[in-house]
């Protein structure tokens, strides 16, 4: 076993050798633009980006058409999300109220920020709370909606927590009411089956490298019938995939990306009993074994691979450095200045103090048993070793309760 071993497969995931292979004769012999269309350079990448594309679709049960290719997931959605609020807004730009939109606060910042973007050109934008489960309902979804309300955009599975939202629920609730449906899917597409007509989803943003394609290579999927919808293209020039998304198109990336859709398609299902066997074998030993230890998220309605625990009475910032020899994500961001609290832990209502004390262990297509044990044992001990020296700790088990005691303002 090679240390550090990786548990972080919803940062991102190794490209799979089969589609590097499928990869590399087009970054040399077959090198041509796909929009050549006077040789068989042209034609060839044409051709390959085509395959590409039908293999996406597949995947999701789209028609080939309906699939746009992207750098990735944080294009996805910023096309999405802007692309439809520009295409079906009440009120022209200048206006106070140009339509209303409804997010989450526990969204991808590559959600939340397009949306706080369009707030400050003339929309409106509701961020529902998420209950302390972290699920969507399509009820929730409903208590929100307004006449003016244009664009419903919420993520399939949240990429901290792995918990599910009602997604075809919601879709449904869209279609009753003439709204726009996008999701984020980036943690869900490839590792769960989608079908975007029984799912009714508008638009929905997936990426290569969270599934063992590349990185910088993703797909949108935009619906062309019932209803049809239209954007307003954030990248123009050369008239590329519809006009939706200008510039020479990522042949590479695209093949590769291809390639990592068809094999998520014909693994998923043995990918996933054997990912939650070894989740549950890995989350249900830590709360067993270390007291004082609380899964984040709802323990049924989530992601096969993804576990999120909180640690009591342990310091962040220790935690991370015991454990680095397992290379995964904890409930703090750095940011310019400081450790801050996960805001996705925040917004289901978990204290500052557990936030930072959170581990999400994410497992992938060669996680291996043994690497498994390896981080059972790697964090038992470490939460063991630093609630020794912690002074927290030790009140705790003497019995005075940390919340009465008034610290001192500094
Ligand atoms: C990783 C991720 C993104 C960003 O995707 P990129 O392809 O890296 O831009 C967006 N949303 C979710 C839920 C993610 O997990």
């Amino acid at each position: 076993m090679k240390l550090p071993i990786y548990m972080d497969h919803a940062a991102t995931t190794p490209c799979d050798p089969r589609v590097v292979e499928a990869m590399l004769p087009y970054f040399t012999e077959k090198f041509g633009n796909p929009g050549s269309r006077n040789h068989r350079f042209g034609w060839d990448s044409e051709a390959a980006v085509d395959k590409a594309r039908e293999q996406a679709a597949a995947l999701i049960g789209a028609q080939p058409k309906e699939v746009i290719f992207t750098s990735g997931s944080t294009e996805g959605n910023n096309l999405a999300i802007k692309g439809a609020a520009y295409m079906y807004e009440r009120a022209p730009a200048g206006s106070a109220n140009r339509g209303h939109i409804i997010t989450v606060l526990h969204e991808h910042k590559a959600v939340l920020d397009p949306c706080k973007r369009l707030m400050k050109e003339g929309f409106d934008v509701t961020f529902l709370t998420p209950p302390e489960d972290g699920v969507i309902t399509a009820e929730m979804v409903k208590g929100a909606m307004r006449d003016d309300t244009i664009l419903v955009t919420i993520m399939w599975a949240n990429n901290e927590i792995g918990t599910i939202n009602e997604i075809p629920a919601i879709g449904k609730l869209c279609h009753e009411r003439d709204v726009i449906f996008h999701t984020d899917a980036t943690q869900w597409v490839g590792k769960m089956p989608v079908d975007v007509a029984r799912d009714e989803v508008d638009l929905m943003s997936w990426s290569g490298h969270k599934m063992y394609g590349p990185k910088g290579v993703g797909g949108l999927y935009v619906r062309r019938r019932r209803p049809r919808v239209r954007l307003v293209s954030q990248i123009d020039g050369g008239g590329q995939e519809r006009g939706f998304r200008s510039g020479t198109l990522n042949v590479t990336g695209i093949v590769g990306f291809g390639k990592a859709c068809e094999l998520s398609a014909a693994e998923m299902e043995s990918d996933r009993d054997r990912l939650l066997g070894m989740r549950n074998h890995l989350e249900q030993t830590l709360l067993e074994r270390i007291p004082h230890s609380k899964l984040n998220g709802n323990q049924e309605k989530r992601l096969p691979h993804i576990t999120n625990i909180s640690f009591g009475y342990v310091e962040g910032e220790g935690l991370m450095m015991a454990v680095k020899d397992i290379a995964c994500s904890s409930g703090s961001a750095c940011t310019s200045a400081s450790l801050e609290p996960s805001y996705v832990l925040k917004a289901l209502g978990v204290g500052d103090d557990l936030a930072h004390s959170s581990l999400r262990l994410s497992l992938g297509r060669w996680t291996s048993q043994e690497e498994v044990d390896f981080a059972i044992e790697g964090i038992t001990t470490a939460v063991q070793k630093l609630r020794e020296l912690s002074p927290l700790w030790d009140m705790f088990q003497e019995g005075i309760d940390i919340n009465a005691i008034e610290w001192q303002a500094h």
